[in-house]
């Protein structure tokens, strides 16, 4: 499937969501804008010391500066990119973890659904994707391994390595639905000027899922379940506003009109049992089938579509696999894509120009800061960030520095909770916790625990 992983202006964005809705296969024959973009590459020198607090006297120098991913990933140390990978991400730990939790969640929700996990081959050979189409239709977009022998290229995406699983398995339709998903690192080959920070890459990790369903009528109810759990998976990231898109048959497309109409009438089934409005996107459609869309709007008011799920009438036939029915005949079954963020690493970005650095707490790199009001509370101080860090929460004991002059690190670093021990907190066993923007509010030590673990806690 065909996670587009970049806009930025409304008309590239409206560029990149025709791009989208053509699908993975159609992605080469209707061009994709390519914006200017922003040649250089991120992530120059860091300071040589990231504890050095200078960034605290020096805010970003206006809003939009301090809401770009880039200035965001550089400040809360989390990734870079240099020439000698173009398009692609050196994580650093603070951000491989941020990474990580985004991966965690969408496994949440890939368990509860009944997903199995799978892993494919990064370089698969070309007559694979002479099957899928991508030899004919994103050639520009493959890149391909250098060496003797058949030719081998990186795959751009997860979809024919998770056939192949479904037809060496050749499954009965007892074993439907089937549901393979994996966070498939694939390649694309993008232009050097097209490439911005972590929004287009060369290299990124889609959540691609695939559902093998006897009929229709089943991929109708695996629609509802993926539509039904988005919205609450949106708003744990804080993108409460979502707006839900219908594509339906192109003018080039593949099948026949009975099978698009069925297919489309699968999801738009899906969505009005469901309760969603949404817009039709007439000839949106992939020419492999109708898809639904998810489009998140940010704080700036910008469209970003992340998740989708769609119909495919071509590819079962294509990598020959097929089920058995109750009556022992082989049949070809109805395949679904899905994903739930398009690409990992683009949906951190649009998180990190959505919220800057104050990210959920769940999300945050750090979540406390526990702030001795002298060096007579350090040893304190750093037994409470122990204790906190034992029951999962990520907190540091800072010592160094004038209060003020950490509470304003903080600040600038969006650490969501503050808490400050002073020589009276100690004495009474209370802390005075600090919310992002809010007043000290004077609390019990235990109780302010407890508090915080909870709070801390993925949804
Ligand atoms: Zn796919």
């Amino acid at each position: 499937m065909e996670s587009q992983h970049h806009e930025k202006s409304s008309h590239a964005n409206h560029e990149e969501r025709r791009a989208s809705l053509a699908g993975e296969l159609e992605a080469a024959a209707s061009p994709i804008a390519r914006e200017a973009g922003d040649p250089s590459l991120p992530g120059g020198p860091r300071r040589a010391d990231p504890e050095v607090d200078a960034e605290a006297d020096a805010p970003a120098a206006d809003e939009q500066a301090a809401l770009d991913h880039r200035q965001i990933g550089r400040r809360l140390d989390l990734f870079h990119q240099r020439e000698e990978a173009p398009g692609m991400v050196f994580w650093h730990p603070a951000g491989f973890d941020l990474f990580e939790r985004l991966v965690a969640a969408a496994r949440r929700v890939l368990r509860a659904q009944g997903y199995r996990e799978v892993r494919t081959p990064q370089l698969l050979r070309a007559p694979v994707w002479e099957a899928s189409g991508h030899a004919r239709h994103f050639a520009d977009g493959m890149i391909h391994a250098a060496g003797e022998g058949p030719r081998e290229s990186l795959k751009p995406v997860s979809c024919p390595g998770h056939l192949y699983i479904a037809h060496q398995r050749a499954p009965s339709y007892r074993d439907l639905p089937l549901r393979y998903a994996e966070f498939g690192v694939v390649h694309r080959n993008e232009l050097s000027g097209a490439l911005q920070g972590l929004l287009r890459l060369r290299q990124f990790t889609q959540d691609d899922g695939h559902i093998l369903c006897a009929d229709v009528d089943a991929a109708r109810r695996e629609a509802i379940r993926f539509c039904a759990a988005l919205p609450a998976f949106y708003r744990a990231f804080g993108f409460d506003a979502l707006e839900v898109a219908l594509a339906t048959r192109p003018a080039d497309r593949a099948g026949d009109d009975a099978s698009w109409d069925q297919a489309e009438g699968a999801l738009r089934g899906a969505l009005d049992e469901l309760g969603v409005d949404h817009a039709i996107v007439p000839g949106g459609g992939a020419f492999y089938g109708p898809k639904i869309e998810y489009t998140l709007r940010d704080r700036q008011g910008r469209g970003w579509q992340c998740g989708t799920i769609q119909f495919d009438l071509v590819m079962p036939r294509r990598f020959d696999v097929a089920y058995v029915d109750a009556e022992g005949e082989r049949r070809p079954p109805v395949m679904l894509h899905r994903a739930l963020f398009g690409s990992v690493e683009r949906f951190l970005a649009v998180l990190l120009e959505h919220h800057g650095v104050d990210l959920p707490l769940w999300l945050a790199p750090v979540q406390a800061w526990i702030l001795p009001v002298s060096e007579a509370q350090a040893g304190a101080a750093e037994a409470l960030a122990a204790e906190l860090q034992g029951r999962g929460v990520r907190a540091e004991a800072r010592v160094d520095g004038t209060l003020g002059r950490r509470v304003a690190l903080a600040r600038a670093r969006g650490v969501p909770r503050l808490w400050v021990v002073g020589r009276r907190e100690l004495a009474e066993g209370r802390v005075a916790v600090r919310e992002r923007g809010g007043e000290p509010v004077s609390r019990d030590r235990e109780d302010a625990i407890a508090g915080l673990v909870a709070e801390c806690a993925a949804p």
